[in-house]
């Protein structure tokens, strides 16, 4: 899906839930959508500043949390304490750099043989979290 029919979902999910659709809103998504760092709420705050200077931290924060609630984002889980956000709703996996803390969504070929169901749980999606150092730390 391109970023322009996923603002139209948006849209379509806030008309849905009675939600208010403000250009603050849609820009809070737009940002999560187009970055590829799965950014905590004060990174997205200080990119929409730039173009909002009137929004505040609480209502990124806010944001943030509606998308959670309507399933258009969801948070990296991770060992790390800051909570990130992520708008790939796709089976991804991840890399974590443990220098720098940079988060990036990986794909590989090699395959993962995991079974369909361990001593009774049943596995619907499989996501993977690989650590180690990212390019820019690297040198
Ligand atoms: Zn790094
Ligand atoms: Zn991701």
């Amino acid at each position: 899906m391109d970023i322009k029919a996923q603002l139209e979902l948006f849209v379509e999910r806030c008309k849905e839930k009675k939600l208010k659709i403000t250009p603050q809103r849609i820009a809070v998504y737009e940002v999560l959508l187009r970055s590829k760092e799965h950014p905590t709420v004060e990174e997205i705050y200080n990119q929409i500043k730039e173009k909002y200077p009137y929004v505040s931290m609480a209502t990124v924060y806010r944001t943030v949390e509606i998308l959670e609630n309507i399933g258009l984002v969801k948070r990296v889980c991770y060992w790390g304490n800051s909570t990130r956000y992520d708008a790939n709703l796709e089976e991804h996996h991840h890399f974590i750099c443990i220098k720098c803390g940079s988060i990036r969504d990986v794909s590989f070929n090699g395959n993962i043989n995991i079974p369909r169901e361990i001593d009774g749980y049943t596995i619907n999606s499989v996501a993977v979290n690989m650590y180690g150092i990212c390019p820019s730390c690297k040198n």
